[in-house]
Formats: C-alpha cells, structure tokens, sequence
C-alpha cells in the first residue's frame, strides 16, 4: 500500500449507487480521516449518483452512455462540484486502476463488473469483492491475475468475510496443511424457506426480494430466494480458499447470525456472529488487519435467544443443486450457470417466467452447452454469451 501511512486511502467504489455502494459510503464517511473518495460509478440511477458527488466530492465519476454524461455533467456544474466524468467500460477500469488508487471496492451486479474489477486486480490494487459473479465467471484466470500482480482481495459478502476473519492468516498453505477440515457456508433460507413447493410456482417479484433479515439489491434478493446465491457463494468460496466444493457444506440459519464456520482437525469449530448489516464486512475489509466502527449496533445475544440450523432442502431449491454440480465440473460450467441465471432473474422481474422455470432454464442451458476450458478472458465471454443465447432461445420456445 501506499508509503504515506499519514495520508487517507484513496478509495474508488465501483455500483456506489447500489445497496453495497451506498453502504460503503456510509463507512467512508465515518472516517473522512482515513479514507477519501477518489471515484464513483452508477449505471441507471444518475441522479442520485449526482447527489454522492455533490457529498463525497470524488475527483472522478464514471457512466455508462455519453448521454448520461452530458446529464451528470450539468448537475454537477451547476452544484459547483468539480468531479470529471468518465464513460462506459473504458472510464470503469481507468479509475479501477488508477496509480493514485489504493483501494476498489468491486459492487457492481454481475457479469458487467467483470473487466472493471480485474483492471483492478491486474494493477495490484486492494480488492474489497463484492461482485461474485466475476469469481464465479473466471475464477482461473481471477486468481491467477491476483496472484501474478500481488493484489490484496477481501471477501465483501458476509460469508466469505466471516470465513476469512475464522481462517488462520496463512490459509494460503492449503486448508489441509493448516488443521482447516471444511468450510460450513451458512443461508438464511430466503424468503422462501418455509413456502411448500406448490405455491412456489405462484410467487412474486416482489415477494421474492422482500428478504427476511438482509436488505439487498434486486438480483441478489431473486437469488437468495432461489439459493442459486448459495450456490455461487460455493464457488465463491472454494476460488478464495483453495476448498474443493466438497469440504463446503451448506447450513441453512434462519436467523443470520452466524455468518459462517470454519471446522478445524482438532474439533474446534470458529464462526464469526454479528447482526446482519453490510457495513460490518465493508469495515472489516477497508480496514483489515485493523478494526474501525462500522456504524452497526452491538448483537445482542438475549434478544435473539436462539440460533437455528436446518439441512437445506434440495429438491424444493435445485439451484442449489445445480450450483455444486456446476462447482465440480469447473472450466466453463460456472460461466453458464452465472449467465443463465442473469437471464433468468431478469425474465423472473419482468414476470416473463415464473420462479420455479429460473432453475428449469438454467438446468436446461447447463444440459445443452459442453463443458470446455476456458483459458482466456475473450473465451470467458464467449461461453457468457453462448449461455445468454441458449437462455433467450429457451425463452422463445417457451413462448415468453
Ligand atoms: P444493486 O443492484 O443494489 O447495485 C448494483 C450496482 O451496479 C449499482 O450501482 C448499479 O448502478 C450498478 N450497475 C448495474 N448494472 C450495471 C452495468 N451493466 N454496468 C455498470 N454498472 C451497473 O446490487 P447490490 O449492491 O445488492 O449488489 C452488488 C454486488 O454485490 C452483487 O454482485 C451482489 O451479488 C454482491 N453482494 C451484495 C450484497 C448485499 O447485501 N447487497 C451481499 C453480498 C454480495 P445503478 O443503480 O445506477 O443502475
Ligand atoms: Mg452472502
């Protein structure tokens, strides 16, 4: 990191108009002595990002059409803010690698973040990593880009972070060379938890995003109630800490307390617990190896009472399924359950398919698209974009 241990870290935020952005800005500011805002994305929402420059006053904000720019740009001069504006792909990985950047925070939903938050990673920037689906996407070429360039990555989704913080700190080794026998990954279960497989076939949008104990982005809400989110977690996971998807076992906790395990040789079992609010692993993760308020009240034990876990249920949630069989076969196999599933969620939001066809889609894609290697970012995308045409044919067939 920087060699002015005096100055504040210079921190972009990739999505800060989205759940994780926003939130990660609400840390930042808590300690405008440690970190300063150097850029900002969004992608639909100009106007609020117009209001976080105004805030945060970074030097750079970036998005994604000309016309965007020209709508920004005119806020921003008229609030006499000086941020300069950047657009598309181009702007996102110049100020995800910027020299003056310490720190990325990668929030961005998506396979859109990809590029960006590797421009990241390749310049050896700390990688705060909230946008799974760039893990589960390219987890090869991910990991090598982090160990090639030096790049510091942190786990952002609660899990991982728990994960990381239950890990000895040289779990590099090899989880077998350091007593690790698995990793137990936990789930709330989602909205759905309890629904009977029947009334599934009849569920909402807005049903679906209505998580019981996180609030969330849209897509990531479909997710944790179709627990394909459990699934690229467990791709997540084995990418970071080197696991086979057979040491990651998955506990559904209705409560979110526990934010996950890791189970030691000797018997000895570490979980991380905290209240479920973002700001905790965004804190532990701008701030690692130190600790900083994150805004988040103290878990009081007494009012929660009790902790539950349950074996998670399979056949009522196949994406779960789907995602460990996609987790064993690796190469392009996660690719195309990532894209699937975008195309999926997206046809779910507009009420074009009903919940239950998210996973039949993505079962289907998966069946139809070979399993190859996938050596190159250009071949990344490739098997991306194949998945999305095999997901929009289905579509058609369907009539949708
Ligand atoms: P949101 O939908 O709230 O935010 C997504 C962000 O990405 C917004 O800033 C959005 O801009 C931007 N964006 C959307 N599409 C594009 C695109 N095509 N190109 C560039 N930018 C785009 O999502 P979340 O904050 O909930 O999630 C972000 C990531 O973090 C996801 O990968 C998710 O899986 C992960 N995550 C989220 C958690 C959470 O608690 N929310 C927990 C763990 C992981 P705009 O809003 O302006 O359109
Ligand atoms: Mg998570």
């Amino acid at each position: 990191m920087g060699c002015d241990v005096n100055r504040a870290q210079r921190i972009t935020v990739l999505g800060a108009t989205g759940s994780i952005g926003l939130s990660t800005l609400d840390v930042i500011a808590r300690h405008p002595e440690r970190y300063q805002v150097f850029a900002l994305s969004g992608y639909s929402r100009i106007d609020e990002l117009l209001a976080l420059c105004v805030r945060h006053r970074p030097a750079f904000a970036v998005v994604p059409s000309a016309e965007a720019a020209a709508r920004l740009r005119d806020g921003l001069a008229a609030a006499g803010c000086a941020t300069e504006v950047l657009e598309g792909e181009a702007g996102l990985c110049q100020v995800a690698s910027a020299s003056e950047v310490d720190a990325v925070m990668a929030a961005i939903v998506g396979a859109a973040g990809l590029r960006s938050t590797l421009a990241a990673v390749e310049a050896g920037k700390k990688v705060l990593l909230a946008n799974k689906e760039a893990l589960v996407m390219s987890g090869a070429l991910f990991m090598d880009a982090v160990r090639r360039s030096g790049s510091v990555l942190l786990p952002i989704d609660s899990e991982h972070n728990a994960i990381f913080q239950c890990m000895p700190g040289d779990f590099a080794r090899g989880l077998g060379n350091v007593g690790v026998r698995r990793i137990l990954l936990t789930a709330s279960g989602g909205p759905f938890r309890d629904t009977p497989a029947a009334e599934l076939l009849n569920v909402t949008p807005e049903q679906a995003c209505a998580h019981p104990n996180w609030s969330m982005g849209r897509k990531i809400s479909v997710d944790s109630a179709s627990m394909l989110n459990k699934g690229l977690e467990l791709i997540e996971a084995c990418w970071l800490f080197d696991a086979k998807p057979s040491q990651v076992e998955v506990v559904v906790h209705p409560q979110s307390v526990i934010h996950s395990l890791v189970d030691y040789i000797d018997g000895s079992v570490l979980a991380q617990l905290g209240n479920p609010d973002m700001r905790t692993p965004i804190s532990n993760a701008l701030a690692w190896p130190e600790r900083i308020d994150s805004g988040v009240a103290p878990l009081d034990l007494f009012a929660i009472a009790r902790l539950d876990f349950q074996a998670p249920d399979e056949q009522r949630f196949p994406c779960l399924r789907l995602a460990r069989q996609a987790a064993e076969a690796g190469n392009s196999a996660p690719a195309v359950l990532n894209a699937a599933n975008e195309v999926a969620v997206e046809a779910f939001l507009q009420r074009r398919i009903r919940f239950p066809e998210i996973a039949s889609m993505i079962e289907q894609v998966l069946d139809q698209e070979p399993v190859v290697s996938l050596p190159t970012l250009e071949a990344v995308f490739a098997a991306d974009q194949r998945a999305r045409e095999l997901s929009r044919e289905w579509l058609r067939r369907h009539g949708r």
